[in-house]
């Protein structure tokens, strides 16, 4: 958002407010239906257990990735020799044909540089454990831009065994944290730590911390709910909003791509259940997303509804060696 900070165009609609059983992020756009009808102040479960909820674009059976279009998307840029060395492989071939399951992905080690002196990467953990304890707070609507209003956040979603999502986030922020350091990066969290006393920020602060110090790139770090058939990560990039995200699509979109290919080469899958299957999509609804100034992506690394999925998202070493590994690649393709 550049130009109209504060000042809502046009008509006002209220998409959602409830608490969702899949990440809050990446879900909202299913609240709108009901939503939009219901009154606003009806509360919501405070768990994510109704495990079905699915995005807008999901579809009915999960079908096989389009490695065509992947390998297509890779192909259109030329990532720098520092961004190479700290990928698992940039073998084409490699990335279509061997994604990762629980057994046998390979965690990287962190590489030290100096690819991000003076750079600022913003990292944005999803959630927060404490926002199930206040809800009054977390459920007030706030301006997403747009025209737009959202809930503050949500509590996001979990795993069937209950591993929640805002835990997911916060390791992956820290792992990410410390290897963007280690390339001379400065690193601002949105949220300090993972603690059931804390709630929030709401997606519209959450959007604004990178405006605030100058961001160079701002990753928002989420796991998604979906389906149990349902595999794999997406980027979510702000669609071009006019007085919102018109300034930041484009260099957005070099981000997505940057930190899609990473993922992609470090041999994570993309979604089998999101738009096109090229772990790739748009968004113009997304309060953290409309109120960047700075470069921005949100991930969804995985689908925590998924036992294979979610056997690695809640794997330290997958965290801090695969999805840490690879948003920090991500980010010194994007800047170096
Ligand atoms: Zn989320």
């Amino acid at each position: 958002m550049r130009s109209v900070r504060g000042v809502v165009p046009g008509a006002v609609a209220v998409v959602g407010l409830a608490l969702t059983a899949a990440c809050g992020a990446g879900s909202a756009g299913t609240l709108s239906a009901g939503a939009a009808s219901s009154a606003p102040a009806a509360a919501a479960s405070t768990t994510a257990t109704t495990a079905t909820t699915a995005g807008p674009s999901v579809t009915a059976a999960p079908s096989a990735t389009t490695p065509a279009a992947t390998a297509t998307q890779s192909a259109t840029r030329t990532p720098s020799a520092s961004a190479t060395a700290l990928r698992t492989s940039s073998d084409p071939a490699r990335r279509t044909t061997r994604w990762n399951e629980p057994t046998t992905f390979r965690a990287l080690p962190v590489v030290s540089g100096r690819a991000l002196a003076g750079m600022v990467v913003v990292l944005d953990p999803g959630h927060q454990i404490g926002n199930s304890r206040h809800l009054a707070k977390v459920n007030r609507l706030v301006n997403a831009g747009n025209g737009i209003r959202k809930a503050c956040n949500t509590t996001g979603t979990q795993t069937n065994g209950g591993y929640p999502e805002s835990k997911v986030a916060m390791r992956i922020a820290l792992a990410a944290k410390k290897r963007l350091e280690a390339q001379g990066a400065k690193v601002v969290l949105t949220r300090p730590r993972e603690d059931v006393a804390l709630w929030g920020p709401c997606i519209d602060a959450r959007g604004r911390v990178g405006n605030g110090v100058d961001a160079d790139a701002v990753v928002s770090i989420h796991a998604d709910g979906a389906p149990a058939t349902a595999r794999g990560f997406h980027v979510i990039r702000p669609a071009s909003v006019k007085g919102w995200t018109d300034d930041i699509a484009k260099p957005s979109k070099r981000l997505a791509i940057a930190v899609h290919d990473a993922l992609v080469d470090a041999g994570q899958r993309p979604a089998t259940y999101i738009g096109s299957h090229d772990g790739y999509d748009v968004r113009s609804d997304l309060g953290t997303l409309n109120w960047s100034d700075q470069p921005i992506v949100m991930i969804e690394l995985g689908n925590m509804r998924s036992a294979r999925d979610a056997a690695m998202l809640t794997d330290p070493k997958w965290q801090d060696g695969v999805a840490a590994a690879a948003i920090t690649a991500g980010v010194v393709d994007f800047l170096a």
